[in-house]
């Protein structure tokens, strides 16, 4: 044996790092958005490079009616009950991954979605319900469940971001897991009355600039932004934005001092989930080289279920989105008589804001045969639309990293995009340059108008109609690495830097 090898063979296989996520949605049991798609993928993928992954979810009944007991955890004194509250330990049914649920019925046990009522209010009590998240987030992060002690805590958006705060206040004595918060979408802060404060139990001082205060309110995502070691967003070209006036959100000067601490990890994709060789929604499964086969397979199915004229030559856009400005809806919205009078059709799977919901829905009567439009959620139909559109167009304001256009390069569907955020990071324009490397995947445009996005919509017409190319567009689309093992291994990167530099590298 050479001396190489036997110290290989001498050296102690090093022990897994031990991440707790905490999250508010986890796909398929609770999701409004991406959120939920990252908070499945993301532990799976950590854990298949080593990592040792546990979540810890509000105890919504939908988890608690899925998953199984594995033993209760911790019981928790917490500011928001006068019982302690139960941390249940609970095996996932997918690929058996483990989560602590915060068992708490009077928060989370009733109708309506995560966040909103059966009506689409917010709930009343939303800060305590997610305070206790936090709160429990803190609590394992310091230790509560004798079991198992994670050495990292990923917080995820406002839902979580007291979390940081909350083992910020712990006694400073204390053995803490180091904590790395990651924001989703700078949108959505968590904001609540000045009012509201003392329920938290936080120490006064943390209601301050320097703190989880922002404009006398209450900021449950600034916590997370202030108190949290590192921070980091969902793709590198949002992680600079976020440090202008533009898109901070008012947050920016807190982000730009924190500059040094904030990176930018693009989000993948699931291929359990979209795989255009495995998806069963399509009439028809394909992959590279069988594309053009499948994809016409795919655009008939998706022609006829939303009645529309079956014309194969005519390029078909497709649209799965929430319908809000942030996508830029309104600029599709306005955009819809210029599609039509090009000839070619519109399918759209979205909710969202009621003006855009009937603005969507007129502009499909006044066309009928030209434009479809489905006012609802719908994971099946949305596979569809990814798999039978042409293009799909995601023009929107700012995009944190957006995953539908992740999911349509993947499928072979050109998108059309801003260049913002996540978009401007995944999306490589047809310009003829690109077009000779074989770079490009799909088009973009700059200008936040519908004059801008109608002009990109004639550039992708003009490119349907040249089939060599949007062959290989289609193939380079479909052919790049947009897998969660890559973003995986960038957050341990981060993590074991994080721990390094707290000077306690993995614990033999
Ligand atoms: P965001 O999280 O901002 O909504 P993303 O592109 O990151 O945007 O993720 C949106 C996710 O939600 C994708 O998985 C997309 O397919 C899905 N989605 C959005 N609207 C609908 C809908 N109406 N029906 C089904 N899936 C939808």
């Amino acid at each position: 044996m050479n001396r190489r090898s036997f110290a290989a063979q001498r050296k102690r296989p090093e022990r897994p790092m031990r991440v707790l996520h905490a999250v508010a949605e986890l796909y398929p049991w609770v999701k409004t958005g991406g959120l939920g798609d990252v908070a499945s993928a993301l532990p799976l993928a950590l854990a298949r490079e080593g990592a040792e992954l546990r979540l810890v979810l509000p105890g919504y009944s939908a988890f608690l009616d899925a998953f199984a007991g594995v033993r209760d955890a911790a019981r928790l004194k917490t500011p928001f009950a006068a019982e302690r509250v139960r941390l249940l330990l609970a095996r996932l049914p997918q690929e058996g991954g483990l989560a602590y649920l915060v068992d708490h019925p009077p928060f989370y046990d009733r109708p309506g979605g995560p966040y909103h009522d059966q009506e689409g209010r917010l709930f009343a009590d939303n800060h305590r319900r997610f305070a206790l998240l936090g709160y429990a987030a803190a609590a394992l992060a310091a230790g509560a469940d004798r079991e198992w002690r994670p050495q990292i805590l990923h917080a995820h958006d406002w839902h979580a971001g007291l979390a940081p705060a909350y083992l910020a206040a712990r006694p400073s004595g204390e053995e803490k897991a180091a904590t790395l918060f990651t924001v989703h979408n700078l949108a959505y802060q968590g904001l609540f009355p000045a009012a509201i404060f003392p329920e938290l139990q936080l120490p006064p001082a943390f209601f301050a600039l320097d703190g989880l205060e922002f404009f006398g309110q209450v900021s449950f995502l600034k916590a997370g932004l202030f108190y949290a070691d590192r921070l980091s967003t969902v793709s590198p070209t949002y992680a600079r934005e976020i440090e202008t006036p533009r898109f901070g959100a008012g947050l920016d000067g807190l982000l730009r001092a924190r500059a040094r601490h904030l990176t930018g990890i693009l989000n993948g994709l699931d291929p359990e989930i979209w795989d255009p060789a495995r998806d069963p929604n399509l009439p028809q499964n394909y992959g590279v080289e069988d594309a053009p086969a499948g994809k016409r397979a795919a655009k008939l199915a998706l022609l006829r279920r939303f009645g529309l004229e079956e014309r194969e030559r005519q390029p078909l856009f497709g649209v799965v989105s929430r319908l809000i400005t942030q996508k830029g809806m309104d600029l599709v919205l306005e955009s819809v008589p210029h599609l039509v009078a090009r000839g070619t059709a519109l399918a759209l799977l979205g909710t969202g804001d009621g003006d855009l919901e009937e603005g969507f829905r007129a502009a499909a009567r006044a066309a009928l045969g030209r434009v479809g439009v489905e006012i609802g959620y719908d994971e099946a139909l949305s596979h569809r639309i990814i798999a039978g559109a042409d293009i799909l167009l995601m023009p929107s304001r700012f995009e944190p990293c957006g995953l539908t256009q992740l999911y349509a390069l993947h499928y072979g569907t050109l998108p059309l995009v801003r260049r913002v955020g996540g978009l401007a990071d995944t999306v490589v324009d047809a310009a003829p340059e690109a077009i000779a490397r074989g770079a490009a995947t799909g088009f973009i445009f700059d200008d936040e108008t519908s004059d801008a996005l109608r002009a990109a919509i004639d550039r992708a017409i003009l490119l349907f109609r040249k089939p060599e190319a949007r062959r290989v567009m289609m193939r380079r689309a479909m052919t790049r690495d947009f897998t969660w093992a890559q973003s995986a291994r960038q957050y341990l990167a981060l993590f074991r830097e994080l721990l390094e530099e707290r000077g306690r590298s993995a614990p033999a």
